[in-house]
């Protein structure tokens, strides 16, 4: 079974407030991507990577991320598009002309994840045949507003999972959700949302709070942190 990442790294990163895309910034001297491409390089299960990335950065990720930290299953790095959805949905169609049986779908900006949730996650999906996504509890009650910034719901915090990635799925049921998504005109905020309205099963499986996606200097702080402490407990 061919298994096949796409990291979509598109994305122009506006609340991180810096000229260089978020992706490429420098944590404790290497890129945030560099970071992420290590675990899918290092993890047996996946075949290939496919880094979707602005197409003016196309080639400084070939030679400074791709190239320089040596990875060898990045199969290709293509443009992406405006929306987050529409740079993955040039990842799929690429990886479903490769043949792949299974997509990742992995944010770029997500460079701490590790290894062995992406094998539960994996493991879950091919053994019952559904998506699986990586999720975490939610802390903070969630309420429904209004346009005017009236509650109108409460909702039941047990019943509430904050979504990350990666999210994993049989590349036919992704490719048959992303063509209703876009015959629909339905744009989604992560991809397990076009799977579940195609009518596919999506689970979750706990994930860990260390899996930040890097939007704003705050987390870039807590990224040096968690690299910090990751580097003292190899010592
Ligand atoms: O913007 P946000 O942080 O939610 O994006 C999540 C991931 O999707 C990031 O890794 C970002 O680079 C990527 N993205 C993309 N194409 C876009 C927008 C975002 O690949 N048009």
């Amino acid at each position: 079974m061919k298994t096949i990442a796409i990291i979509p790294a598109a994305g122009q990163g506006k609340r991180m407030g810096t000229q260089i895309n978020k992706q490429y910034l420098s944590l404790l001297g290497k890129p945030v991507l560099a970071y992420t491409l290590a675990c899918f390089e290092k993890a047996s299960d996946v075949d290939g990577i496919i880094v979707v990335t602005q197409a003016e950065e196309q080639q400084f990720c070939q030679q400074e991320v791709v190239r320089k930290y040596g990875y060898k299953k990045v199969i290709d790095i293509i443009p992406g598009g405006k929306e987050r959805q529409d740079s993955v949905y040039q990842g799929l169609i690429k990886a479903n002309r490769m043949g792949a049986d299974w997509i990742i779908v992995h944010d770029g900006a997500r460079p701490f994840f590790q290894e062995d949730i992406l094998h539960r996650a994996l493991q879950y999906a091919q053994t019952h045949h559904v998506g699986v996504g990586v999720a975490i509890p939610v802390k903070d009650t969630i309420k429904c507003v209004n346009k005017a910034e009236r509650v109108m719901e409460t909702l039941l915090r047990e019943q509430l999972r904050a979504i990350q990635t990666p999210q994993i799925f049989p590349c036919s049921y992704l490719m048959d959700a992303y063509e209703k998504a876009y015959a629909e005109d339905f744009y989604g905020t992560d991809d397990a949302a076009l799977v579940e309205r195609a009518g596919y099963p999506v689970y979750l499986i706990d994930g860990n709070e260390e899996n930040i996606k890097i939007t704003t200097p705050w987390d870039m702080m807590i990224g040096e942190m968690i690299l910090r402490r990751r580097l003292k407990e190899c010592e």
